[in-house]
């Protein structure tokens, strides 16, 4: 079963967001849990959110991925940035309750410059606070491009993560294939291979969820420029070989691409016939 959908505005709701999912052939959807630059998050509709389980439930949809906001760092250098993760991360998994047994995605953070070491421990350091026994959300880190200072840009970097929460049942990865590709895992000539290392290193166990991106950049490139499917450096054929591994059966699959909702639902259309 293909699950394929896209970044969509959570501006108006969930029901709203699975509608228009819908409406341009996805099955699945990723969206911000308040803007992306941070800030305040809407209280939840719990009758909005009852009616999207039920509409997503009657339409077959995969299960969808929460995305925290960019601002979210949790190894920034100043405290105050550090408490802005610990509030917004322990809020945002609260409010993931409404809608159990999804993802929240998150970018593991950028230690600017106290070292890759200290930024993993402090990256646990805050999970191991969020986390609880119960809870009915796997949290996943997000595969980076390896940009500045960001932690993630290596499979080793988030086994150390992981390693280091002790909760660690609670948490998965996304694999973004634009960051990889610009982490310098070629997965246009060596997918094989760069499967072989997420096993042994991380486990395809904890692969929960793939951002579908093509590159501006060259594999290696440490750039995080998403291009449309088929119109940067991974390509097409590449692209859709890779999320057609039997690995991958079933994972959400969400486009991340510079696009409208009009040029998603062409991508998402694209893709299913080649899938
Ligand atoms: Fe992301
Ligand atoms: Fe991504
Ligand atoms: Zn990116």
């Amino acid at each position: 079963m293909l699950y394929i959908g896209c970044h969509l505005s959570s501006s108006k709701g969930f029901l709203a967001m699975g509608k228009q999912a819908y409406e341009i052939g996805a099955n699945t959807f990723q969206f911000f849990t308040r803007n992306p630059r941070g800030g305040a998050a809407k209280p939840i509709d719990e009758a909005d959110v009852k009616a999207y389980l039920e509409f997503a439930e009657e339409h077959n949809f995969g299960k969808i991925v929460a995305h925290a906001p960019y601002t979210l760092n949790a190894c920034g250098k100043e405290e105050r940035v550090r408490d802005f993760a610990l509030a917004t991360f322990k809020d945002d998994l609260q409010r993931m309750e409404y809608i159990p047994g999804n993802y929240y995605n998150f970018h593991p953070g950028s230690h600017v410059g106290q070292g890759a070491e200290k930024g993993i421990d402090m990256i646990a350091e805050i999970l191991n606070q969020v986390l609880w026994e119960d809870m009915q959300t796997t949290v996943l880190l997000e595969t980076m491009a390896g940009k500045g200072s960001e932690i993630g840009r290596s499979f080793e970097e988030l086994r150390a993560i992981i390693d280091k929460t002790e909760l660690d049942c609670k948490l998965g990865v996304c694999l973004d294939t634009c960051h990889i590709s610009d982490g310098g895992y070629d997965i246009i000539n060596n997918a094989d291979e760069v499967i072989k290392q997420f096993d042994a290193v991380v486990g395809l166990d904890r692969l929960k969820a793939i951002h579908l991106n093509d590159s501006m950049n060259p594999v290696g490139a440490h750039k995080d420029r998403h291009a449309k499917i088929g119109e940067g450096h991974i390509g097409f054929e590449a692209l859709m070989s890779f999320i057609k591994r039997p690995e991958f059966e079933g994972l959400p699959i969400n486009l991340e691409t510079p696009n409208d909702i009009q040029g998603y639902a062409k991508e998402i259309e694209m893709i299913k016939e080649a899938y």
